[in-house]
């Protein structure tokens, strides 16, 4: 394959004109000749190491900052909790988000990590001893409150994306919040989820407007629905599973109807995976993982499918995923699967960075436009 060939199947995985610029092309190319490169793997959605607002911190096991260095990750996601309404004082969502991204930014300040502020921050191959790149997150728009101003503030801050909706009931929190509904309080046919609220609307056309990514993970299937149909820039659900694609109603928890993840592809977005252990739907190996990327890859082909470890995927998780460590195992059954080095780079982190990279193209465009 030359060059030209290789640009050529580049675009075809959705790298546009835009996002090649933000690319060191040259040394995915080198890749395709010296395997050895590693693939790149950028974790879309990860918590971060250590949080002490985390429900199952001691359900962590592997991710570390020595864990997350040893995975050979280009860029991991710090997600700050953004919902937990039983941190102290008002206003304590808005309070805890921003204790959390200090700890991220005074980490940065130390040289442990580097907060990704542009899609070409992201390397292509993973730096083994400098600071550790970080997309930092919120997960929780609660913390929003009802102030878009603080949309401005987040993104000053360094943060990246948002999960607007996370839905921690019995932590203090309804679940559903000022943006819209909670996945695991509304199943897919409940004629009372009303979806994106006024205010989610515009959280979204700010978030747009700013080039953060919007995850839709946590959202009930009309609250995704809405954002889908009112976004600008491509959308992710950063860590989620596959219901089968016969299934047409999902009643609760935490899988995606293949008519969701059609939503979020028509955007040009990514459904993220993560290693949840699925007793109910048979997937409970790394071997099921991979015939759930394959069966979506039948469906909508490998640009829309992606990685986010959730630092674990909560729990109960897939027996053989002990840590970040582990997405070397994964990628191992994605190669004895049958998948490409081009469809698992695609998965573990290239299909996340064209809609990162989009979204801040977009932004560009929007403000250029004053739209
Ligand atoms: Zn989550």
């Amino acid at each position: 394959m030359n060059r030209r060939e290789f640009l050529a199947k580049l675009v075809r995985y959705g790298l546009s004109a835009g996002a090649l610029s933000a690319l060191p092309v040259e040394r995915l190319f080198a890749q395709e000749f010296y395997p050895q490169l590693t693939i790149p793997i950028i974790d879309a959605h990860a918590h971060v190491p250590g949080d002490p607002y985390l429900i199952h911190t001691d359900d962590m096991p592997g991710y570390t900052f020595e864990a997350i260095r040893n995975a050979k990750l280009c860029a991991t996601t710090m997600a700050v909790i953004g919902d937990d309404k039983t941190a102290v004082g008002a206003d304590s969502t808005y309070m805890q988000a921003k204790a959390g991204i200090a700890r991220v930014r005074l980490w940065e300040t130390e040289k442990r990590v580097k907060i990704v502020r542009r899609p070409s921050d992201i390397p292509s191959q993973p730096n083994i001893t400098g600071p550790i790149p970080v997309i930092l997150a919120i997960e929780g728009g609660d913390a929003i409150g009802t102030d878009l101003g603080r949309l401005d503030e987040f993104y000053g801050l360094g943060v990246r994306m948002i999960t607007l909706v996370h839905g921690r009931a019995g932590e203090g929190g309804s679940g559903d919040n000022p943006i819209g509904n909670d996945m695991r309080r509304h199943s897919s046919a409940d004629g009372n989820d009303e979806g994106l609220t006024e205010f989610g609307y515009q959280v979204v056309r700010r978030m747009n407007r700013l080039g953060m990514i919007v995850d839709v993970a946590h959202a009930s299937t009309q609250t995704l629905l809405d954002v889908a149909s009112c976004t600008r820039a491509p959308i992710v659900d950063s860590h989620t599973s596959m219901l089968p694609p016969e299934a047409t109603v999902r009643e609760h928890g935490r899988q995606r109807l293949y008519s969701d993840a059609e939503a979020i592809v028509d955007t040009g977005g990514v459904v993220c995976t993560y290693p949840y252990r699925d007793d109910a739907y048979g997937r409970l190996t790394l071997e099921d993982w991979v015939e759930e990327i394959k069966l979506f890859r039948s469906h909508f082909g490998m640009r829309y499918i992606g990685f986010g470890s959730d630092s674990g995927g909560g729990v109960p998780r897939i027996p053989e995923w002990t840590g970040i460590g582990s997405v070397k195992d994964l990628q191992h059954a994605m190669r004895s699967g049958g998948l490409g080095t081009l469809e698992i780079s695609g998965f573990m982190g290239l299909n996340f960075l064209r809609v990162f990279a989009r979204c801040h193209a977009i932004a560009q465009v929007l403000t250029y436009l004053k739209a």
